[in-house]
């Protein structure tokens, strides 16, 4: 499954020109891999044993390549720690408050609240984004443990 993904990514690439360096092939291996929305710094920590001359500058400069060219998505929350999803289709989060994990989820996308917001605010809406906030499952059953 992600084998396939992996190979789509790299004609993508390919067709939009840009070289595909052994970073930029581990870092979108990663992120296909990974459903965990990781950061640019856990993206280096989990490759900096493979690619020791490795910087977190060039995680980040790899990202924002995949980021251009459309195979990244990159989640930020008024932080430094941007989140980055390779999962590009239409898909909202839900997100946990105690541990920060993030999971996909879909929903059929919410057309309506575009059109209504460009009606009430004149804006021409380009996006929306929504997410959830809660309690992860593994967040849940630990504190059922504490509890017991
Ligand atoms: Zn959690
Ligand atoms: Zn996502």
């Amino acid at each position: 499954m992600s084998e396939k993904k992996l190979r789509q990514a790299i004609d993508t690439l390919r067709e939009s020109g840009v070289r595909i360096t052994p970073q930029r092939h581990a870092v979108l291996d990663y992120l296909l891999n990974s459903m965990t929305h990781p950061t640019a710094d856990e993206i280096y920590k989990a490759l900096e044993g493979k690619f020791p001359n490795m910087s977190v500058a060039t995680v980040y400069n790899n990202l924002r390549v995949l980021r251009e060219i459309g195979l990244v998505r990159e989640l930020t929350y008024g932080d430094a720690s941007s989140r980055f999803d390779c999962n590009t289709s239409e898909h909202y989060h839900a997100i946990c408050q105690e541990c920060g994990k993030i999971v996909d989820f879909h929903y059929p996308t919410l057309d309506e609240v575009e059109s209504l917001a460009e009606q009430v605010t004149g804006f021409d809406v380009s996006h929306h984004r929504m997410e959830i906030y809660g309690k992860c499952e593994a967040c849940q059953t630990r504190e059922l443990q504490k509890q017991y």
